[in-house]
């Protein structure tokens, strides 16, 4: 019998990466793949053992992914440490780490802000392939971030080309994000089953995230409005509360009392991600996004959502 693996293995280029999947597929493997900005906790973790229950190995890959930030964002800070989270991913059952050095020719502050060079820039190395999810991209983190949803969907269909898998598992933390990669694949014909994961919370309720590193001892203990907010929203619609206009005041009022700064509350069809008025018409997207002050510099972004389902009639 083989001994166990010590160390999982790392994977760096496309190539070995594509090799990698396609001698796996002819050994008639399924592939079930990861795709994460890294500084893994229990919520990636989740997402591998899904993986796992769906495909015969797993990738995970880490990126961070630059094209998803603007030039004022945390991409300079975002937390990481590739060992830890190797040996949490082979001890998840991991089969395989793909870290890509690149994917793209990035400068800083680029000619449209994203920090991908592209092609009004004239670089001879200049990306001008991007996917755009039109709609779905626009509401949400996509009104605050203009960049975000085509970093997102550009780079998931690029390692969605390299690593070849049969299902992807993704977090409904990032639910937009979920709905985005869901539309790409069915629109451009992935041939690739999408699951959404539900959300993976610490003790106290606050949704885990590798950005929560980053808060303030302070903002540690009151950023948990966030999720209380959320669970009196529950309650409210359990109740047969209707109106998402005064819904969505109150979640972002409790939010503010605790020294948040909203950056959107918002009440939305659970798909298709349109605005909704009558929370008591169809299950509801409520999805919050909400600055707190970081522990060394600038603010930390949390997230979090819920679809609120209408009282029994
Ligand atoms: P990230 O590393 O933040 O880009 O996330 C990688 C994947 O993990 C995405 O599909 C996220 O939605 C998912 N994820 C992150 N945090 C959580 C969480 N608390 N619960 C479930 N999934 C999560």
């Amino acid at each position: 019998m083989e001994a166990p693996a010590t160390t999982i293995p790392v994977l760096t280029s496309k190539e070995e990466m594509r090799a990698w999947s396609r001698a796996q597929k002819k050994k008639g493997k399924t592939i079930g793949f990861v795709p994460t900005m890294g500084y893994l906790h229990e919520g990636h973790i989740s997402l591998v053992s899904a993986a796992r229950e769906r495909a015969d190995v797993v990738v995970a890959s880490i990126y961070v992914n630059p094209t998803q930030f603007s030039a004022n964002e945390d991409f300079d800070v975002y937390p990481r440490d590739p060992e830890a989270d190797r040996r949490k991913l082979l001890e998840a059952g991991c089969s395989v780490v793909f870290e890509p050095e690149s994917l793209y020719h990035i400068v800083e502050g680029a000619d449209d802000g994203s920090n991908v060079v592209g092609r009004e820039s004239g670089h001879p190395d200049a990306h001008e392939t991007f996917v755009q999810v039109e709609k779905l991209q626009l509401p949400l983190c996509g009104g605050s971030r203009p960049h975000f949803f085509r970093g997102v969907a550009t780079i998931v269909a690029k390692l969605f080309h390299i690593v070849e898998p049969d299902v992807a598992v993704f977090g409904r933390k990032d639910y937009q994000q979920w709905r985005v990669i869901t539309r790409m694949v069915r629109d451009l014909d992935f041939p690739i089953e999408i699951v959404g994961m539900p959300i993976a919370r610490e003790a106290d309720g606050l949704a885990m995230s590798s950005r929560n590193a980053r808060l303030s001892a302070e903002s540690r203990a009151a950023c948990l409005a966030i999720p209380r907010a959320v669970k009196w929203a529950e309650a409210e619609v359990g109740r047969g509360a209707g109106d998402a206009g005064a819904l969505a005041s109150e979640v972002a009022a409790r939010i503010e009392a605790a020294g948040g700064k909203v950056d959107y509350v918002e009440l939305r069809h659970a798909e298709h991600l349109q605005p909704v008025t009558d929370l008591r018409a169809q299950p509801t997207l409520l999805a919050v996004a909400a600055h707190f002050p970081a522990r060394d510099r600038g603010t930390v972004r949390l997230i979090d959502n819920t679809v609120l389902q209408p009282a029994a009639a």
